[in-house]
């Protein structure tokens, strides 16, 4: 079943979007307000142009990824991979296992830091522009567009087509997809394949967690003794006591202390999981639909803006009439999603 997204759903969300949309100018080759013409912001210091995700200033988005990352890493390896069956007839899936949830946080951690560091900027930008000059501001009276005729009036380099000016990152990104705060860089052509196999990695690795879980959980209930199998605990005589960080240096615990902990985690998992998968399809839509993500806010702009006017500014489609496109609810979901948590200005 599909509905059109101008059947009323989350009508704040719409209204919120419309109105980010409309004052980062999206439809005209940029995503940057324009400098208000006002006192107070021409006296403010002009911005510099960010390179990258480790450029000033940072988000307490990376914090928040990086620590999960950091903790599902912990538990995964120290609390809950030491549960598996060592036995000879278990171990050698269990080994398999642990190699490629090794195999799978270390590809993650890999390309997520490549997609945070380089610059997606467009090349122009790169070769030619100062990163230490500020931003000039922008003055509308003199200019109707940031970047006209493929000419960006703030980095002040010709640009390639697909290009736009990012607010956040103060410089224009080639192929630009979409501003992301858990990066806190821009997603453009250059990192795009980092983000997606980062995103890609990061739902498989979840799952992963989530499966680890599933078995402790089932044997604790169903067999307690499967998860005492390293010899370790030959030595422990109350079956309340578990064992902690088990290969490096063990710490026992009490039985509610290891529940809590693994039903924590869970609920991070799953909702980790959720998050991550639904960003993971999305972007399966769009790579199939050969669009950026950008094209598909501006195609859901176009679908809810009637006025004839707004129509006219938006970008060639790669195929049919947008008007004639049907979003599953599903989608429209991915849409709400998706801007506050990975596109657009804060
Ligand atoms: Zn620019
Ligand atoms: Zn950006």
């Amino acid at each position: 079943m599909t509905v059109s997204v101008r059947i009323p759903g989350c009508l704040t969300c719409a209204a919120h979007l419309m109105k980010e949309m409309s004052t980062c100018g999206i439809g005209q080759n940029r995503v940057l307000p324009e400098a208000q013409e006002n006192n107070v912001k021409k006296l403010l210091p002009r911005p510099l142009s960010r390179v990258n995700g480790w450029s000033p200033p940072l988000h307490s988005f990376q914090a928040i990824s990086w620590t999960t990352y950091l903790a599902m890493s912990i538990v995964t390896f120290g609390i809950f991979i030491p549960f598996l069956p060592t036995s000879w007839k278990y171990a050698a899936n269990a080994v398999s296992f642990v190699l490629v949830m090794g195999g799978v946080f270390m590809f993650h951690l890999v390309v997520h830091l490549i997609a945070i560091t380089i610059d997606p900027a467009d090349t122009n930008v790169r070769l030619k522009k100062d990163y230490l000059e500020p931003v000039p501001t922008f003055d509308r009276s003199k200019h109707a567009h940031v970047i006209q005729n493929q000419y960006c009036h703030l980095c002040e380099v010709t640009v390639s087509k697909k290009a736009k000016h990012c607010s956040s990152c103060n410089k224009c990104v080639s192929g630009f997809d979409h501003h992301c705060k858990w990066l806190n860089n821009c997603v453009g052509k250059r990192n795009y394949w980092f983000f997606f196999f980062s995103v890609a990695s990061a739902a498989f690795g979840l799952l992963g967690v989530l499966i680890i879980l599933l078995y402790i959980f089932i044997q604790y209930f169903v067999n307690p003794n499967g998860l005492r199998m390293d010899p370790l605990y030959k030595e422990i005589s109350s079956e309340n006591t578990w064992l902690l960080f088990l290969s490096l240096s063990p710490v026992p615990v009490k039985t509610p202390v290891v529940l809590s902990i693994a039903a924590m985690v869970l609920l991070l998992a799953i909702a980790s999981f959720v998050l991550l998968g639904h960003l993971l399809v999305f972007h399966f839509y769009l790579i199939s639909k050969k669009l950026s993500t950008f094209d598909y806010m501006m195609q859901t702009r176009f679908q809810k803006s009637p006025r004839p006017a707004e129509k006219k500014e938006l970008p060639p489609r790669k195929k049919g009439n947008v008007s004639q496109v049907r979003l599953s609810p599903l989608r429209v979901m991915f849409m709400e999603r998706l801007r506050p948590m990975c596109g657009g200005k804060e």
